[in-house]
């Protein structure tokens, strides 16, 4: 899937607005890009790079805009509460496409966050899609028994990875049997 491409002042104009304000996360099995900027102007700004890769990228996934207002729970860590606390909105990219296409071509750019960020596109190359990204599948089911060729069955219904359904054929004969016996 090739996505509309952006001229590089942009990416670098990210890039730079990434270096202060953003960061990548791990969420298992995935990484989530984050930028933030706090008042009016941040939502506006964060709006705006939402518009520009939904609707001129067109890339994939949830892409949001989300305010977070500091409180007193989440600022207990905080060396010092500032006195009025500014709502920040964050932009959110959660889809591993998008985020690889957004970090790829800020890489150039990027100061304080290259290594990081050279990081996660490795190990997106070390780990393509359905491999370690969406969880490999285990060799046994849940009591150990091989999902070889005679004892995995498969479910006429795809998962989200495009892998079919499969249960294990021993446990199943077993649930049946017990369901039999009146278990
Ligand atoms: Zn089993």
């Amino acid at each position: 899937m090739t996505y509309t491409e952006l001229p590089q002042t942009f990416w670098a104009y990210l890039a730079g607005f990434f270096d202060g304000e953003g960061n990548i996360c791990c969420t298992s099995p995935s990484f989530r890009l984050q930028l933030a900027q706090s008042g009016w102007r941040g939502k506006v700004l964060m709006e705006e790079f939402r518009r520009i890769f939904k609707e001129e990228c067109k890339l994939p996934g949830k892409i949001r805009v989300t305010p977070w207002i500091p409180n007193a729970k989440n600022m207990k860590s905080w060396p010092k509460k500032p006195k009025n606390p500014q709502t920040s909105y964050r932009l959110t990219v959660t889809h591993r496409d998008s985020v690889r296409f957004i970090l790829s071509r800020m890489f150039p750019f990027l100061k304080i966050k290259k290594v990081e960020t050279q990081d996660v596109l490795r190990y997106f190359r070390l780990f393509p899609k359905n491999q370690g990204w969406n969880k490999t599948r285990d060799a046994v089911c849940g009591k150990g028994h091989p999902f070889n060729q005679s004892n995995t069955g498969y479910i006429n219904k795809l998962r989200k990875d495009g892998q079919q359904y499969r249960y294990c054929v021993q446990c199943s004969r077993e649930r049946a049997r017990s369901t039999r016996a009146g278990l």
